[in-house]
């Protein structure tokens, strides 16, 4: 690796302020779990950063905190295995703690932050799917104070995301799922242990007099962003849950996806994956819709 600036911020404040003054030459650093790979590969496609400012001691981006009224607040820096340990998350957003808890090992998870995932912007990101079905918003923070935009319209593209060079990803904020809600989140990969995923499935079910009232689904590596599976959605809403209905609905996210062909699988094999992967998602979401507290 060559040299760099490297600064360990105590705020959020100085943490801006040091991005600010670095300019398009600076980046921040949070678990460098993404970075730090790309930083050793950098010769071509990546920009070597000449600055490096950490966020790992700015108490602003730390913490999880739920309450019924403004529900669920994750700290941008808050890792992996935070998020998948956190009681509030495994009780009220599962898919969510499914997503954290499959990120590469004990060691990755414990150094990997929630917003190292969504800044990286990898198509194949598992904390995306869910966050985008439990309708996620980002709040980034900058120059020009703050502002909240809704995940979906967070990634631009494959590394690309709606932030500035001087901004950060403060936190994300989850509005409360209703009673009789259901959720999951799978993914295949290709290896059982430390690899990325070849399709990752996200499925919120809310219930309401048997019928479907919500629906959220969400795909992972299957398009250049994390996408939300609108037609899947549309045709699962006000209808009764059943099996032909989730084999229908598996059908259309299956359709609106635009998977690419990699070493990983090709494009063919990963539509059918989504397929598959829909359908039970959507009858575990179920499932545990029903169990849920009306
Ligand atoms: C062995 C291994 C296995 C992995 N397995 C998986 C896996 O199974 N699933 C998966 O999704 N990923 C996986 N990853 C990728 C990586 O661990 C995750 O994407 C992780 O969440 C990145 O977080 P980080 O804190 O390490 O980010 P960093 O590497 O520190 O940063 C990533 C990017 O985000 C930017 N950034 C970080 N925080 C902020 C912020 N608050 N505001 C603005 N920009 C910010 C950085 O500048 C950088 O561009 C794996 C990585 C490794 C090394």
């Amino acid at each position: 690796m060559r040299a760099f600036e490297y600064y360990a911020p105590e705020s959020l404040d100085e943490a801006l302020a040091l991005l600010r003054q670095g300019g398009e030459s600076a980046r921040p650093l949070a678990g460098g779990t993404d970075l730090v790979p790309q930083m050793k590969e950098s010769a071509t496609r990546f920009p070597y950063p000449q600055r490096l400012v950490s966020l790992g001691r700015v108490a602003e981006l730390k913490g999880i905190e739920f309450t019924e009224q403004a529900g669920l607040r994750i700290g941008a820096g808050a890792t992996m295995m935070d998020v998948a340990e956190s009681p509030s998350v495994r009780e009220r957003y599962p898919a969510l703690a499914e997503g954290a808890g499959v990120v590469g090992s004990i060691q990755t998870m414990n150094m990997a932050t929630i917003g190292g995932n969504l800044c990286n912007a990898a198509p194949s990101a598992d904390a995306a799917p869910a966050l985008l079905a439990y309708e996620a918003q980002a709040v980034i923070v900058g120059p020009g104070g703050r502002r909240a935009v809704p995940l979906a319209e967070f990634f631009l593209g494959p590394g690309r995301t709606a932030l500035a060079a001087d901004e950060l990803l403060a936190e994300l904020r989850l509005p409360v799922p209703p009673a009789q809600t259901g959720a999951a989140y799978r993914r295949h990969t290709p290896r059982k242990q430390m690899d990325i995923a070849v399709v990752g499935v996200a499925a919120v079910l809310t219930l309401e007099g048997g019928r479907i009232q919500r629906a959220r689904v969400a795909l992972g590596a299957v398009a250049p962003t994390p996408v939300r599976a609108g037609r899947a959605e549309s045709a699962l809403e006000g209808q009764p849950p059943s099996a032909e209905l989730f084999a229908r609905a598996a059908e259309a996210a299956a359709a609106e996806c635009s998977p690419i062909s990699d070493m990983r699988g090709s494009a063919e094999f990963r539509r059918r994956l989504v397929r598959v992967m829909t359908e039970r998602m959507l009858a575990l979401a179920a499932e545990r819709a029903k169990g849920a507290s009306a």
